[in-house]
C-alpha cells in the first residue's frame, strides 16, 4: 500500500499546503488502493478515476494560486444516498440503478465549494434500510477486520473505506445508528449531528424525521474538520436551523476535568455481550482517569419503547416517501405491462428488495385508518417523553456514554432470516435519533480482534462536547492507530 492513502485528512491538508504532496499523487493513491482492496471488501458502487483525477489536476491548480482549504485536494467517496449532480445514485437499490441526479445535494456543494476529489459512491443497505450492508441490491460488502463478518449499516461502504484507506474521509447518513454502527463495527469515528444542523437537500429520503448526514473519518480532528465543510443553515431545507455552525476545531482540547459524564444503565442491555460491556466500561474509567465525573446511575426508563416506537415512525415516513417510485418520476420502471395498475405493481414489486417492502408494509398499516392513533400517534407520544427524559438527564450530565452497539460485528449471514435480531444491533443508536440529539462513535477497543465502539451523546447542538471528549480519549488511547489487516 501507499503510505499517502494512511493519511489522516488533518495530516494530508499539512502536506498538500506545504506542497509536499499533490492531490493528483494523494488521488492515485486512494485508487490504486481501491483497486487493490476492492475485490475483497466490495465498499465501493460507484468508481469514477477520470473524474477524480480532473478534480485532483483543478485542485492542484487551486494550491497552486495560494488558494487552499481544509478539504482541497482530498479524496473523498461519498454514500450513495446522496445526491451527486452527474454521478450516478443508485440507493444500492434496483429503483435507482441508473439514476443520475440532475442536480447535488448541498453537502455535496460545500465539498465541491473547497475543491475536495469526488472519487466515487459507496455501498449500503438499499435506501438505508439496515444494520449489516447486506441489504444492498448489488452485493454485500465486508468488514476489513475479518472478511467473513458483515461491516453495519446502512453506511457500511463508507466506514469499510475510511478503515482500509480506501479514501481519506467519507459521508454516511444515519436515521437510526446508520453511521455511528458501522463506524463502531470498523474502528473508526462517526458522527451523527444534531437532527436540523446539517442540510438533508439531496439526501435521498427515508424517513425525515430522523435522517441526518455526517462525517466517518480516520480520527476525531478530521470530523471536526469535515463538520465545519458541511454544517449550517441551508434555506432549501426548511429543518435545517436558522444557528450559526461554529469552528468544530475549536473543541478539540484534551480535557475532561469539570466534565459530568452519565452512564445511561438501560443502554447496557440484556443480550449485551458481556466483552463489550465490559471494554466500554474500561473506555468510561479511562474518562475518569482523565479527570471526568462519572455518574454510574444515570437511568432513562423510556429507552425500552425506543426500538418499538422507531419501527412505527421509521417506516411510517419510508411508506410515505418511498411512494414516489411509481415508475414514471425516477428510475426503474416496468415496462410490459398491460395497464398503468400493472406497471405501477411490478416496478415496486422488481424495483424492490424485500425489507424494503417489509417497511412500506408495516409504514402503509401503522397509517392506515383506524391504526393511526394507536401506532403512529402512539409512537410519536413516546418519542416525546424519550426527547424529555434525555432534556432531564443533560440538566445533570455534560454528555452521556454507552456502547454503540450491543456486539461485535456478527458473520454474513447470521441475521438476514431474523429482522428482528437485525433491529436489536441498533437499541443503543435509535433512541438519538428518536430525540433528534447528537451522538459520536469513537474506537474504544477490541474483543477477539474485532472492533468495538464507544458512544457519546449531548444535549442538542452540543456536538462540541462530543467532540472534546472524544477528543480527549483519543488522545489517551491508540485504538484508533490500530489497522484491519487487509
Ligand atoms: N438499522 C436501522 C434501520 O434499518 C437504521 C438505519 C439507518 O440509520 N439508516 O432502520
Amino acid at each position: 500500500m501507499n503510505e499517502l492513502c494512511q493519511l489522516s485528512l488533518k495530516r494530508a491538508h499539512q502536506l498538500l499546503k506545504q506542497r509536499k504532496i499533490s492531490s493528483v499523487e494523494l488521488t492515485k493513491a486512494i485508487l490504486m488502493r481501491i483497486a487493490e482492496v476492492e475485490p475483497e471488501l466490495q465498499a465501493c458502487v460507484t468508481v469514477d478515476e477520470d473524474m477524480a483525477l480532473k478534480q485532483a489536476e483543478v485542485a492542484d491548480k487551486h494550491i497552486s494560486a495560494g488558494k487552499i482549504q481544509p478539504l482541497t485536494g482530498i479524496p473523498t467517496l461519498i454514500k450513495d444516498v446522496i445526491c451527486t449532480k452527474g454521478m450516478r445514485t443508485t440507493c444500492s437499490s434496483k429503483m435507482l440503478e441508473n439514476f443520475i441526479p440532475p442536480y447535488d445535494a448541498t453537502v455535496m456543494k460545500k465539498l465541491k465549494a473547497q475543491s475536495v476529489v469526488i472519487v466515487g459512491k459507496t455501498n449500503m443497505d438499499e435506501f438505508a434500510m439496515g444494520s449489516s450492508t447486506e441489504n444492498s441490491a448489488f452485493f454485500p460488502t465486508h468488514n476489513p477486520w475479518d472478511l467473513n463478518r458483515v461491516p453495519g449499516g446502512s453506511s457500511g461502504g463508507s466506514a469499510v473505506a475510511v478503515a482500509s484507506n480506501e479514501t481519506i474521509f467519507a459521508l454516511g447518513s444515519d436515521t437510526g445508528g446508520s453511521i455511528r454502527q458501522p463506524a463502531g463495527f470498523c474502528n473508526v469515528v462517526g458522527l451523527k449531528p444534531t437532527y436540523g444542523r446539517v442540510s438533508r437537500f439531496g439526501l435521498v429520503a427515508f424517513a425525515s424525521s430522523l435522517d441526518q448526514i455526517g462525517p466517518i473519518t480516520k480520527e476525531v480532528t478530521d470530523c471536526a474538520l469535515v463538520m465545519n465543510a458541511i454544517a449550517g443553515h441551508d434555506p432549501k431545507d426548511s429543518t435545517s436551523v436558522p444557528y450559526h455552525a461554529p469552528d468544530y476545531t475549536q473543541s478539540l482540547v484534551p480535557e475532561v476535568k469539570n466534565l459530568r459524564i452519565g452512564i445511561p444503565q438501560e443502554y447496557f442491555v440484556e443480550g449485551m455481550q458481556s466483552e463489550v460491556r465490559t471494554i466500554v466500561e474500561v473506555a468510561i474509567k479511562k474518562l475518569e482517569e482523565l479527570g471526568a465525573t462519572i455518574d454510574w446511575k444515570v437511568s432513562l426508563p423510556h429507552t425500552k419503547y425506543a426500538l418499538a416506537s422507531y419501527y412505527l415512525i421509521a417506516p411510517s415516513e419510508a411508506s410515505a416517501n418511498l411512494a414516489r417510485y411509481d415508475g414514471v418520476k425516477y428510475g426503474f420502471s416496468y415496462a410490459d405491462a398491460d395497464n398503468m395498475w400493472e406497471a405501477l405493481e411490478k416496478t415496486k414489486q422488481f424495483g424492490f428488495g424485500d425489507e424494503v417492502k417489509r417497511r412500506i408494509m408495516l409504514g402503509t398499516y401503522a397509517l392506515s385508518a383506524g391504526y393511526y392513533d394507536a401506532y403512529y400517534l402512539k409512537a410519536q407520544k413516546v418519542r416525546t417523553l424519550i426527547r424529555r427524559e434525555f432534556d432531564q438527564a443533560f440538566e445533570k450530565c455534560d454528555a452521556l456514554v454507552s456502547p454503540t452497539s450491543p456486539t461485535v460485528p456478527f458473520r454474513l449471514g447470521e441475521k438476514l432470516e431474523d429482522p428482528l435480531q437485525m433491529y436489536l444491533s441498533d437499541v443503543c443508536t435509535l433512541p438519538i435519533n428518536i430525540a433528534g440529539i447528537p451522538a459520536v462513535s469513537i474506537p474504544a477497543g477490541f474483543s477477539n480482534g474485532l472492533p468495538v465502539g464507544m458512544q457519546i451523546m449531548a444535549k442538542p447542538f452540543n456536538e462540541e462536547i462530543l467532540l472534546q471528549i472524544a477528543f480527549a480519549y483519543e488522545q489517551a488511547t491508540d485504538w484508533h492507530e490500530r489497522k484491519p489487516p487487509i
